[in-house]
């Protein structure tokens, strides 16, 4: 069996990325009726899995999910999937999604169980890794975030429309990625990240409308650290367009600067120096060994 192009876990069963399938009758597929959860493997050891782990059964109970594994199943489950490629570096994705309602039923979730699927491939950067060096090039998109009073936004979900536009309109724009902004005009997020800048000194990031992305807690968590003041509130955009820096936080990428929006050039089109020190301490300490959990080859 060859697994160096990934493994799956499906429902109880490990296989080959390539073997794994979603029956095209389920509720999760033709509802996305998903919720997920994303963790990085980096030098053979996960990054905060009891935060991504406590952070998928929280979006797993929002939407009513209950599979049958435990936290600890799924624990077990992540290792077993990273020792089966022998990754070092690993974007390990876990969703829950509803199964077909049964077929005497009306088709309807409340007729359909929950089951858990998982994988293992090998690590995905959100942007281009020389997007990151010279800072991304960014659009606030024109389609608004859905108002998390429709689609809570701390349950991490398959709802993707908004920023699927959005990145079509970037791309149209010809930049790397979309910034969104809720129906009021203050900041959210973009797809696969949350957003920061910085004024005169002082961090700030959205409090409401966004993921409780765990590279933003890293991120919030550095600033403390560090002695930088970081503020966790409404941000409007027009502090965003007059912002000295911007940067994205994500899994898959880490703490990315971004260095032009809506075509504005921000300082001198390089990565600003708080983004910097930011992005090199948090890769610092995640080759020390910061909030690692080794993976059980
Ligand atoms: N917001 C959205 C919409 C995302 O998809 C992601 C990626 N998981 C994030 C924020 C960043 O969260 P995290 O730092 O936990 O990867």
């Amino acid at each position: 069996v060859d697994w160096s192009a990934g493994a799956a876990y499906l429902d109880g069963a490990f296989m080959p990325i390539a073997d794994a399938r979603i029956p095209i009758t389920d509720w999760g597929y033709r509802r996305s009726d998903v919720t997920y959860d994303v963790v990085s493997v980096w030098d053979g050891a996960f990054f905060r899995l009891d935060d991504h782990l406590r952070r998928f059964r929280a979006s797993m109970d929002l939407m009513r999910f209950a599979p049958r594994e435990s936290d600890a199943d799924i624990r077990r489950m992540l290792h077993r999937l990273v020792a089966l490629t022998g990754l070092r570096e690993a974007y390990v994705a876990m969703d829950c999604m509803r199964g077909r309602p049964r077929p005497d039923q009306r088709y309807h979730p409340v007729n359909a169980r929950s089951y858990i699927a998982a994988f293992a491939i090998p690590y995905v950067w959100v942007m281009k890794p020389d997007v990151i060096e010279r800072g991304a090039h960014m659009i606030v998109a024109s389609t608004p975030r859905i108002p998390d009073v429709c689609v809570d936004a701390r349950a991490k979900n398959f709802h993707w429309a908004d920023m699927t536009a959005a990145l079509f309109e970037a791309e149209e724009k010809g930049a790397d990625n979309p910034i969104l902004l809720d129906l009021e005009g203050n900041v959210t997020e973009g797809p696969g990240y949350n957003v920061f800048c910085v004024t005169n000194g002082v961090v700030a990031t959205p409090d409401r409308n966004v993921l409780e992305g765990i590279s933003r807690l890293s991120a919030i968590d550095l600033c403390r650290e560090l002695g930088i003041p970081c503020e966790v509130r409404k941000v409007p955009v027009a502090e965003l367009r007059e912002a000295d820096e911007i940067f994205v936080t994500g899994t898959a990428g880490g703490i990315v600067p971004v260095t032009r929006l809506d075509g504005r050039i921000l300082g001198n089109d390089r990565p600003g120096p708080m983004a910097e020190r930011l992005r090199e301490t948090y890769w610092r300490k995640r080759k020390e060994g910061w909030l690692a959990e080794p993976v059980d080859y």
